[in-house]
């Protein structure tokens, strides 16, 4: 058993962080907006390349305003990706609207371009309507097949939020996720590839709905003076102090996101040679994954459940996490509908994340790599 626990998704700082608090305290710009968020913004938007960033309290909060800038309202319908965390769907509900479970496919692990489009005809017979949005999620880092979704997407008019809580500085051909929906949304949750403590960003296609987004999570005041309001409001925007150690973490972000893709190499080469794991790679070029969390799946004919696994690791003190378990088999979206043929599921009750934090050493990495394989040799 080693000493030291071996955590999943450790923060890493890089050094600056506190520079940029210190700053902030100095001129006591201790308030959400401020220019450490102006300037975290500002990296955001040099780093991704296209489109303009809003800097928010939290990935959930970003999801959320997306779709309220996308018009979702009571009684629409929302087709989300299955195979994901909570927090893809939770924000269709917070606006009335009901969400549509989409399945994945097995290369990616994202949403099957086949069962989006027989949900959107279907939905269509069913209820005569169209689906207001669609939220793609970038599993793992793992980009989705976004030229097959946004061709049909295009083809019924429905607009696509991507949900890049997992996948920034991933690329799909060539582009970086999060840019290539209408909107996209960032996470910097403790367990990210960066950190702010927690919180969040909205991706925008336009300087004007960026200006339009800043307004509604800033309580949608309007410039009077005094306060007036003529639609609902929300307090999403990021503190001062939080954007200080974003500014820090942007600093090192292309080196953090090397480190995840080398650490998943790592894992492929310690694992060549047993043919009872797979690592879940890049199906093609076009795909390039932050690898935010290294993912196996193994052999169902070895007939052991992932919580087998999990807990063998935890007593090498080793944190390992099942897959996400698809929102179709959730008690609290049992009602909604779902299009797909098990996949996700399937996925779920063979898969585990392992240990893929930047901050691992390779020697950390290599004895999660034996405590797994000695697991695989005990049950074959
Ligand atoms: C982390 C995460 C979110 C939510 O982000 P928060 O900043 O924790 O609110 C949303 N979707 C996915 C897929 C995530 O992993």
């Amino acid at each position: 058993m080693m000493d030291k626990r071996i955590f999943l998704s450790f923060p890493h700082l890089g050094g600056h962080e506190m520079h940029f608090i210190d700053e902030a305290f100095k001129e006591s710009w201790v308030v959400p907006l401020g220019p450490n968020v102006d300037h975290f913004e500002h990296q955001l938007e040099d780093y991704i390349g296209s489109g303009r960033v809003v800097a928010l309290s939290a990935g959930t909060a970003a999801l959320h305003i997306g779709l309220v800038m996308l018009g979702v309202g009571p009684g629409d319908e929302v087709l989300c990706q299955s195979f994901t965390f909570s927090a893809s769907a939770n924000p269709v509900k917070y606006q009335g609207a009901s969400p549509v479970f989409v399945d994945s496919e097995p290369d990616t692990w994202n949403m099957s371009p086949e069962a989006l489009e027989t949900a959107i005809r279907d939905r269509l017979l069913v209820t005569g309507r169209k689906p207001k949005a669609i939220v793609v999620v970038h599993l793992y880092g793992m980009p989705a097949r976004m030229n097959e979704i946004l061709d049909i997407a295009d083809r019924y008019g429905i607009p696509v939020l991507e949900d890049a809580a997992e996948a920034l500085g991933s690329e799909y051909c060539g582009r970086k996720c999060g840019t290539l929906g209408k909107y996209g949304a960032l996470s910097f949750n403790g367990n990210k590839v960066i950190t702010t403590s927690g919180g969040g960003a909205l991706i925008c296609p336009t300087e004007e709905a960026a200006a339009h987004v800043k307004f509604l999570v800033t309580q949608a005041r309007e410039p009077m003076p005094y306060y007036y309001h003529k639609e609902i409001g929300y307090n999403y925007r990021l503190s001062n102090i939080s954007a200080g150690i974003g500014c820090g973490q942007m600093e090192v972000l292309p080196e953090r996101v090397a480190r995840r893709r080398r650490i998943h190499e790592l894992y492929k080469e310690l694992f060549g040679d047993v043919g009872e794991v797979r690592v879940h790679d890049n199906p093609s070029a076009e795909f390039n994954s932050n690898f935010w969390l290294t993912t196996i799946l193994f052999d169902e004919k070895l007939g052991f459940s992932p919580e087998e696994l999990r807990q063998h690791l935890n007593a090498d003190n080793i944190e390992s996490r099942w897959l996400w378990r698809p929102m179709n088999m959730q008690p609290v979206f049992a009602d909604a509908p779902f299009y797909g043929d098990g996949t996700a599921e399937r996925l779920f009750n063979h898969g585990l994340c392992l240990p893929s934090g930047s901050i691992l050493t390779d020697e950390e990495v290599a004895s999660v790599a034996d405590s797994v394989k000695s697991f695989i040799a005990s049950r074959k």
